[in-house]
């Protein structure tokens, strides 16, 4: 597993919880090595998160709401496999977060930020797991078909436009997760 490393404006703010969060995130991505990954505190408490691939650097936002969500580090953490870091992933936003629901139901603990999903916050949990299994057939698909995100895109419309939409939800096959925020999250991250 990678060498999880926080800044020193990380570590003065930094929760147990959250470094918890930062390791058990962390040892989803073998991929990384054994090598240090950096957690810093993102300059601006606008932004829920922000990575620097060249630098095995993620930013994360301590501040914004009571814990910083798994899905957000997953998300910063997948920019580093991306290029212009390891680039064994595609590029974008979107790319980063379907490999990210995908990886693990871990980091669905709240909506994705860039791929659309018709559904508020609070019934994303219903819809989690239907929705990483679009993303995971969606990653098979890519290697016979570059159109994926289009395919998965028909995939979503048709899931949500269905009349009775009826998943089982992650938190009741995850009864030690807490329960969801729901929250908006920013842009431009
Ligand atoms: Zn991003």
């Amino acid at each position: 597993m990678a060498r999880l490393v926080l800044t020193a404006p990380m570590a003065a703010v930094a929760t147990p919880e959250l470094v918890s969060r930062l390791e058990r995130a962390l040892a989803l991505f073998p991929e990384l090595g054994d090598e240090r990954v950096t957690i810093g505190v993102t300059a601006s408490r606008r932004l829920d998160g922000l990575a620097y691939p060249s630098e095995r650097l993620i930013r994360l936002n301590p501040y914004r709401r009571k814990q910083v969500p798994y899905f957000t580090i997953g998300h910063e953490l997948t920019h580093l496999v991306q290029p212009p870091g390891l680039a064994l992933i595609p590029s974008g936003e979107v790319q980063c977060d379907i490999w990210t629901l995908a990886r693990d139901s871990l980091f669905l603990d709240e909506k994705p930020c860039y791929l659309e999903v018709s559904c508020d916050g609070r019934k994303w949990r219903r819809h989690a797991h239907a929705v990483r299994e679009l993303c995971q057939r969606a990653i098979e698909i890519r290697q016979s078909n570059r159109r994926y995100i289009v395919w998965l895109r028909a995939q979503l419309c048709a899931y949500f436009n269905r009349a009775d939409v009826e998943q089982p939800s992650l938190f009741d096959m995850m009864p030690l997760t807490p329960p969801p925020r729901v929250t908006t999250q920013a842009l431009n991250r």
